[in-house]
């Protein structure tokens, strides 16, 4: 199976899509954890895309897709995968339209988890905090003024492929702001409608 998981930052993609994975025993593919690797191992992408992410910015489409081309040519993805964070754009789907149709292969469904704003910044600030508990460093991007940037970005951007992919028929919707495992059962659920 191959599936998208859309939704703001702060939404609970990442939560969601490791759940789905292995349930389905499918891949979970998260561009910004690709690209984190990339910041952290000092690879030429991640030269490129650290400015920008610590900024809350997109990282350029022509990049992303690249990684994704590669990252799906590798074995696990041939099992199917899910693809967090990806696309961000209407240029990144029409890109993975067209890698996916010269594989052959199709997208089974998008699911997009829907949260509102204020409940966003709350989860953010929490993760932040959470993480800092744990003795773990809080990613770069989780303060107010950088997930401002991000929740422009999305709205901007990303928030157009909710119609792009209805239109095509494969969205399905679910209520974020429910428990993990509620919205995890309905996000199965809506897997086979
Ligand atoms: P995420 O972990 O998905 O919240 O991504 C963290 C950051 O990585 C984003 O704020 C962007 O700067 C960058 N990023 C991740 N995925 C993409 C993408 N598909 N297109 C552009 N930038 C991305």
């Amino acid at each position: 199976m191959r599936l998208i998981i859309l939704g703001p930052p702060g939404a609970g993609k990442g939560t969601q899509a490791v759940r789905i994975s292995e349930r389905l025993g499918i891949s979970h593919l998260s561009t910004g954890e690709m690209l984190r690797a990339a910041v952290q191992a000092r690879t030429a992408v991640g030269a490129q895309a650290r400015g920008i992410m610590e900024t809350g910015g997109l990282v350029p489409d022509e990049l992303v897709l690249r990684i994704v081309a590669e990252r799906i040519e590798l074995p696990d993805a041939k099992r199917g995968f899910i693809l967090d964070g990806f696309p961000r754009t209407i240029g990144q789907a029409i890109g993975l339209d067209k890698l996916l149709g010269d594989r052959g292969l199709l997208l089974d469904k998008v699911l997009e988890i829907r949260v509102d704003e204020s409940a966003l910044i709350d989860r953010i600030v929490a993760r932040a905090r959470e993480a800092v508990a744990r003795g773990e460093p809080a990613r770069k991007d989780d303060n107010p003024q950088t997930l401002h940037r991000r929740l422009c970005a999305y709205a901007q951007e990303t928030a157009p492929l909710v119609d792009y992919y209805a239109g095509k028929g494969l969205l399905r919707s679910v209520d974020g702001l429910q428990s993990i495992e509620t919205v995890a059962d309905h996000l199965l659920d809506a897997l086979r409608t």
